[in-house]
């Protein structure tokens, strides 16, 4: 299959022009307050629906789950290949610490995920355009959408590292009312795979993320599961 080699990473300014013009990687784009952010540049490609489907970037965070829009998205980034910033793996990671700090699966909103600076609620400069905000709407099987439950959440977000904001609750523009909004700000990642000089940009063969993990499934090393029940059994704690 086209995806078992990994996930391409891609300098999006290589790409075809429409897609580069819907990505804007490098532009400006100013926020509420003046402020001015660069867009990200270093994105995965993603091939088809069941690339999508198959690379987890967490033991229980896959790919898919930061992709999902609807027709507010620019047509072009709707369809494969698709694109969305390397800083998702990162946000991906805190997503899964807050997933233990809380105990229950966590469940993104459509929309809620990578949106692209052509998408209709990417106004500002929302950090969900660097694939560094989550918008949840569902947490185990409470729905979020009254203050309480808000704010109690987003107490246990704001636990789990200074490095993530919380949107707060409210009724006006840049607070929430029926979903919890957190963001790791305008982080990009360069991922190990690229070149950053100008003359290197364009390579040959093309980079692929992901692999060293399955260099170690080949190996038979555990899954990422199984080794967690591994910890879990060997730790000095009892878990329910
Ligand atoms: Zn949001």
């Amino acid at each position: 299959m086209e995806h078992e080699a990994g996930l391409k990473v891609v300098d999006a300014l290589d790409l075809e022009s429409e897609v580069c013009g819907l990505l804007r990687p490098g532009a400006n784009v100013v926020g509420k307050r003046g402020d001015s952010h660069r867009l990200p540049r270093y994105f995965y490609e993603v091939p088809s629906r069941e690339a999508a489907a198959d690379v987890r970037l967490t033991p229980h965070f896959g790919l898919n789950e930061f992709l999902l829009v609807d027709l507010k998205e620019a047509g072009r980034l709707r369809a494969f290949p698709r694109y969305v910033p390397c800083a998702v793996r990162v946000l991906a990671f805190y997503l899964e610490r807050l997933r233990d700090a809380l105990g229950a699966p966590i469940h993104l909103a459509v929309n809620g995920g990578y949106r692209s600076p052509a998408h209709k609620l990417a106004v500002g400069a929302t950090p969900h355009m660097w694939g560094t905000a989550a918008d949840i709407y569902k947490i185990g099987n409470v729905l979020v959408r009254d203050q309480a439950t808000i704010e109690t959440y987003n107490r246990v977000v704001e636990d789990v590292s200074d490095d993530l904001w919380v949107m707060p609750f409210g009724h006006e523009i840049g607070a929430t009312d029926d979903h919890i909004h957190l963001d790791l700000g305008y982080l990009t990642l360069v991922p190990r795979e690229i070149a950053e000089d100008p003359s290197e940009r364009r390579r040959e063969s093309p980079r692929y993320a992901f692999e060293e993990r399955r260099r170690g499934d080949r190996r038979g090393w555990p899954d990422a599961g199984d080794l967690a029940d591994l910890v879990r059994e060997r730790g000095p704690e009892d878990h329910e």
